[in-house]
C-alpha cells in the first residue's frame, strides 16, 4: 500500500505545506481514520495563485500547440507510469475498489492525450470572403485566459483531468481547486503534469473551505471561465457570480438517470449491466442508472433478480480486501443523504426489496439497496440520491416509458435496453439528455463529448468539444490596403 503523502499546495511553481488558513483532516472513509492534513489557502495565498496563473497565461498561450502537446502528452505518460500508486490514495481517501481506481487514473491520462492533440488540430478555419476587396476571414479559437476548475470527490483524478487537459491544451492557465475530502488524488495528478515539464505559474493547485475560496477566486479579473463539477444547488449559486462579470461558465451538475428496460431487451445482459453501473463506486457518480423504467412483462423478474444480486455485493474497506466489490460512501454526510432519499416512501406503494440500511461498525457503509414501485413523486424518484439505491418501476408503452424518463429537470445521462431497431431509432431522438446510450451504459470516453441539459448544466467536457470549452472565437478579416 502506498504511503499517504503529505498533501501540498502548488502556488507560482512553488510546493507549499503551509496553509495560511489554517489545516483540515483527511479521513478513509472505510475505517475514519485520519490519513493526513490538508492545507487551506488564505486570501493572500490564493491572490498568489492567481498572479501566477496570470503570468503562466502570458507565456502558455504563446507557446506553440505542438511544444504545449509535447508537454501535456509527456505529463500523462508520467501519470499512467504511477496510476498504482495513485489507485491506492484514491481508494483511501474516497474508499472505491482499486479495481475503479486503477483504470480511472490510466484513463485520465488518456484524456489528457486525446486534449493535447487538439493542441495540434485544432487550426480554426478560413471562410471565403464574400466581396472583392475582401482578402481573408480567419476564425480563430483563442484560449479564454486564466482558468478556475472546481472538481469533487468521487472520480478525484478523472474529472480533474477533464478540465485540465481541455484547459492546458487550449493554451489557459489554472488554478484547480479540488475537493477537500480527496485533496493528494489531485496532487498526484498535478505533479504528473509538472513533472511532464509544465512552465512555473501555468498549473496552480489550492484548497481551503470551497465556499470563500470559489468566491475569492471567482471574483478576481484574472479569472476568465470557471469550471465546476459538483450539485446543481452549487452550480446554479456558482453561475451567478460568474454572470456578475461575463465570466465563462461550464457546469457539470448531478443526475437522476433513467434506464428503460424493453421487453425485447437481452435479459441477461441488461440485468448484469444494471447491477454492475448502479453499485459502481457506490453509486456515487453523476451519471448512475437509478431511476429504472422497466416493461411490464419483465418487471417481476427484474425486481426479483436485480435485488438477490444487489444482496450479494460484498461491501467493505477495499484498502484492505481487493475481494471488495463497493466500499463505503465518501463522506460521513452522505449516510443520513441516504435516509433521506428514502425517507418519504412510507406514504407511497414503493417496498424496500433489499437493503435500506447503514451498516454498522466504522466506516460509512450503506447497504446496496432496491426500491419496488416507489411513487414517481417520491422523493428517490425525484432527487439524485447519489448513492447506492435503485427505484424500479413497471412502464405500459414505450412512449409512456420516455414521458416518464424525461420528466425531471435532470439531464445528464439516459439509457435503454432493447433489441427493436424502430424502439432504438425513437429512444435515441426523444430521451431528453446530454447522452444517451442504448444497450450500454459507457457514455464517459477520452474522444466523445460529456455534459447535460437542463438542471445537469451545459457545455462538454472531453471529445473536440472539452478542447473548445477553453477558447473563444475571433473573427479576423483583412481587406485590400488601397
Ligand atoms: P456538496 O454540495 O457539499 O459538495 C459537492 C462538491 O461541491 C464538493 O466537491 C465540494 O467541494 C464542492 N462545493 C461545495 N460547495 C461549494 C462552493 N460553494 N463552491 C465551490 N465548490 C463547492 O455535497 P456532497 O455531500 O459533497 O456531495 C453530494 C452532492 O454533490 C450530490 O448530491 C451530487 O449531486 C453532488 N456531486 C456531484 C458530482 C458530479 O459528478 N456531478 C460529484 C460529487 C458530488
Amino acid at each position: 500500500m502506498t504511503a499517504y503523502p503529505q498533501v501540498k499546495m502548488l502556488i507560482g511553481g512553488e510546493w507549499v505545506t503551509d496553509g495560511g488558513d489554517g489545516t483540515m483532516a483527511v479521513t478513509n472513509p472505510a475505517t475514519e481514520a485520519v490519513l493526513g492534513q490538508c492545507p487551506k489557502a488564505s486570501a493572500e495565498q490564493l491572490d498568489a495563485a492567481l498572479a501566477a496563473a496570470d503570468e503562466g497565461f502570458k507565456t502558455w498561450s504563446n507557446t506553440p500547440g505542438i511544444e504545449r502537446y509535447n508537454i501535456l502528452r509527456r505529463g500523462a505518460e508520467i501519470l499512467r507510469e504511477r496510476a498504482p500508486q495513485i489507485a491506492d490514495i484514491i481508494t483511501a481517501e474516497m474508499g472505491k475498489p482499486r479495481a475503479q481506481a486503477l483504470p480511472e487514473v490510466v484513463v485520465s491520462g488518456d484524456v489528457i492525450d486525446f486534449l493535447a492533440e487538439e493542441a495540434k488540430r485544432q487550426g480554426g478555419r478560413l471562410v471565403p470572403p464574400r466581396h472583392h476587396g475582401l482578402l481573408s476571414q480567419q476564425v480563430l479559437h483563442m484560449p479564454v485566459g486564466p482558468a478556475v476548475l472546481l472538481t469533487p470527490w468521487n472520480f478525484p483524478v478523472n474529472l480533474a483531468a477533464r478540465k485540465l487537459g481541455g484547459a492546458l491544451a487550449a493554451g489557459c492557465s489554472v488554478i484547480l481547486k479540488p475537493a477537500e475530502d480527496t485533496p493528494a488524488s489531485a496532487q498526484m495528478l498535478v505533479e504528473a503534469l509538472v513533472d511532464g515539464g509544465l512552465p512555473k505559474g501555468v498549473i496552480n493547485l489550492v484548497y481551503g473551505d470551497p465556499g470563500p475560496v470559489s468566491e475569492h477566486l471567482i471574483a478576481s479579473p484574472i479569472t476568465r471561465k470557471i469550471s465546476f463539477t459538483g450539485s446543481t444547488a452549487i452550480g446554479k449559486h456558482l453561475g451567478a457570480l460568474a454572470a456578475q462579470d461575463m465570466k465563462r461558465f461550464t457546469p457539470e451538475l448531478g443526475g437522476h438517470a433513467p434506464v428503460i428496460i424493453s421487453e425485447t431487451a437481452d435479459f441477461e445482459r441488461s440485468l448484469a449491466a444494471c447491477v454492475a453501473g448502479k453499485f459502481r463506486n457506490a453509486g456515487q457518480v453523476c451519471v448512475s442508472p437509478t431511476r429504472f423504467l422497466v416493461a411490464r412483462g419483465v418487471y417481476d423478474k427484474f425486481v426479483s433478480e436485480f435485488a438477490a444480486r444487489a444482496a450479494q455485493i460484498k461491501v467493505g474497506d477495499a484498502g484492505a480486501d481487493e475481494s471488495v466489490e463497493m466500499g463505503p460512501l465518501a463522506h460521513e454526510r452522505r449516510v443520513p443523504a441516504m435516509a433521506h432519499a428514502l425517507g418519504d416512501l412510507g406514504g407511497s406503494k414503493g417496498e424496500i426489496v433489499t437493503g435500506g440500511a447503514a451498516i454498522d461498525g466504522s466506516g460509512f457503509f450503506y447497504q446496496p439497496t432496491v426500491v419496488a414501485n416507489p411513487s414517481m413523486d417520491s422523493r428517490l424518484m425525484t432527487e439524485e440520491p447519489f448513492g447506492p439505491i435503485a427505484g424500479i418501476v413497471p412502464y405500459d408503452t414505450i412512449e409512456d416509458a420516455v414521458e416518464t424518463a424525461n420528466a425531471l429537470r435532470y439531464g445528464l445521462a439516459a439509457y435503454a435496453f432493447t433489441s427493436s431497431l424502430d424502439e432504438s431509432h425513437y429512444l435515441g431522438q426523444n430521451l431528453r439528455a446530454g447522452m444517451v446510450a442504448i444497450n450500454h451504459l459507457a457514455v464517459s470516453s477520452p474522444e466523445t463529448p460529456f455534459g447535460g441539459v437542463g438542471d445537469s448544466g451545459f457545455g462538454s467536457e472531453s471529445g473536440e468539444e472539452g478542447y473548445l470549452g477553453y477558447t473563444e472565437t475571433k473573427l479576423v478579416t483583412v481587406g485590400k490596403a488601397g
